[in-house]
């Protein structure tokens, strides 16, 4: 059980800060699909680093989900415009440079890349690499670098903090979960944010949209091997019919893996042009991330995922096939 920081990362966080501190500029990117861990460490990194007067900019690699717009500071989120100047790039929550998608680009424009990442696949492609694999979520080592500044946890940052933890632990219940996470939480308490506020965002504000493509999508629920795996793909053409956008099925995976019997649940996510994204999610014993990076995906022990050009069909039978010898 993790309860303090190894003394290498503390190295590369003091050497971080110190290139931070005298850089002309930082620039923060997001991966693709940003999750609440992703936006709530740039946004409270980004309003840290702003409040010591450095020239910082947040990057969106993707379209920002609606179920994040709460986050004070989202409205910082934009575009590079392909020209500035980059000196110093953070990349946050990211396993490996194709993370980024489309800004891929400015890893080899930047002066200096900073890697802050939580990812067991992680391929440490930055100059500095802030990686622990112990951590429970990116934004557990953005509050110790935030500490280590003797920044003061605002409201804001705290808020975007306390989203990040709460994301990534499945409100503090997963595995990854320590006792450091619950002291970082506890601190983020005092620092004054309104925690139900954001337990409402985060946990009890699903559409009814995203509720009737729930009901739909479990209509298809498929299950294998003694019902220890449950597999549900969503179509273009489930979604259409419950009127609903791929964003919507945020929460399905975690849903089927609460069904009892359960180790392994999948989603197969069906975007246009023959790209399927899977996600996948464990219970005790199948170490997901080992399987995704089969598919040259990645992730944790309890959740991994890739994307590749196939069909439904075809993924679910070489899933399946996979999984034979883990289950
Ligand atoms: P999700 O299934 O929610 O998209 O992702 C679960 C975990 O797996 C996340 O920590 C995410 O970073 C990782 N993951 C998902 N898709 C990919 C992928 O295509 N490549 C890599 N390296 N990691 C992924
Ligand atoms: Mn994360």
């Amino acid at each position: 059980m993790k309860t303090k920081m190894t003394e290498a990362i503390e190295k590369q966080i003091n050497l971080a800060i110190e290139q931070m501190l005298n850089s002309k500029n930082i620039y923060i990117v997001s991966h693709v699909q940003p999750d609440g861990d992703n936006l709530g460490s740039i946004l409270s990194l980004g309003q840290a680093l702003k409040s010591k007067n450095l020239d910082v900019f947040m990057l969106k690699s993707d379209e920002i989900p609606n179920d994040f717009m709460f986050l004070p500071g989202i409205e910082y989120m934009m575009d590079y415009d392909g020209l500035g100047y980059v000196d110093v790039l953070i990349v946050l929550d990211s396993g490996d440079e194709n993370r980024i998608g489309k800004n891929k680009e400015i890893l080899g424009k930047a002066n200096l890349v900073i890697n802050i990442d939580h990812h067991i696949s992680n391929t440490y492609f930055g100059d500095i690499n802030i990686v622990d694999k112990d951590a429970s979520s990116t934004g557990e080592l953005v509050f110790e670098i935030i500490k280590s500044m003797g920044i003061e946890i605002s409201k804001e940052i705290g808020t975007c903090l306390y989203t990040a933890i709460s994301s990534d632990t499945g409100s503090f219940m997963y595995d990854n979960t320590s006792a450091r996470t619950h002291e970082i939480a506890a601190e983020l308490l005092k620092s004054n944010i309104d925690k139900s506020y954001i337990n409402i965002n985060l946990y009890q504000n699903r559409s009814l949209e995203r509720t009737k493509l729930f009901i739909t999508a479990l209509n298809s629920l498929e299950l294998y091997y003694n019902d220890k795996v449950a597999i549900v793909a969503i179509t273009q053409e489930l979604l259409e019919k419950s009127n609903a956008t791929m964003e919507d099925t945020e929460g399905i995976v975690s849903f089927l893996r609460e069904i009892s019997p359960v180790e392994v649940a999948i989603i197969l996510k069906e975007f246009h042009g023959e790209n399927i994204k899977v996600s996948m999610r464990s219970k005790k014993y199948v170490d997901v991330a080992k399987i995704s990076s089969y598919f040259s995906g990645g992730g944790h022990v309890r959740a991994a995922g890739f994307t590749v050009n196939s069909t439904v069909g075809k993924i679910k039978a070489s899933l399946l096939e996979q999984l034979k010898d883990y289950i």
